[in-house]
C-alpha cells in the first residue's frame, strides 16, 4: 500500500505500510525503500515500494533481480528537495497535526 493517512487524536498521520507485509513501518530504522532498476538511462522512471528492512526486502528481492533500495531515514530529505518543500513550514505543519 505504501503511504496511507491514519487518523490520530489531532488529525491525520500519514504512516508507511510495508508493500510486502502490509503492516505499518513505525520508525524509519525499520523500513526502507526500494524500486527495481531496470535500466540505467536518466530520466527512467520506477515504482517506489515501501518495505520492512530484513525478510520483507529480501521477498522483494527475490521477486526483482534488479532490486535496488535506500535507508527509509533519506527519503523524506529527498523527496523534500525533489518538491522544492519549504521545509520549516512543512515540519510545523507535520508536528502540529501528526502526533499519533
Ligand atoms: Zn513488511
Amino acid at each position: 500500500m505504501g503511504l496511507a493517512i491514519m487518523l490520530t487524536n489531532q488529525g491525520a498521520a500519514v504512516a508507511a505500510l510495508c508493500d510486502v507485509c502490509g503492516a505499518w513501518i513505525e520508525t524509519a530504522a525499520e523500513g526502507g525503500y526500494a524500486w527495481n532498476q531496470t535500466r540505467d538511462e536518466s530520466g527512467a522512471i520506477f515504482p517506489l515500494v515501501l518495505v520492512h528492512k530484513g525478510n520483507c526486502f529480501l521477498t522483494y528481492e527475490a521477486a526483482h533481480p534488479d532490486a535496488m533500495d535506500m535507508e527509509l531515514s533519506v527519503l523524506p530529505p529527498y523527496l523534500a528537495a525533489s518538491l522544492d518543500v519549504d521545509w520549516d513550514k512543512a515540519i510545523r505543519l507535520a508536528r502540529c497535526f501528526s502526533t499519533p
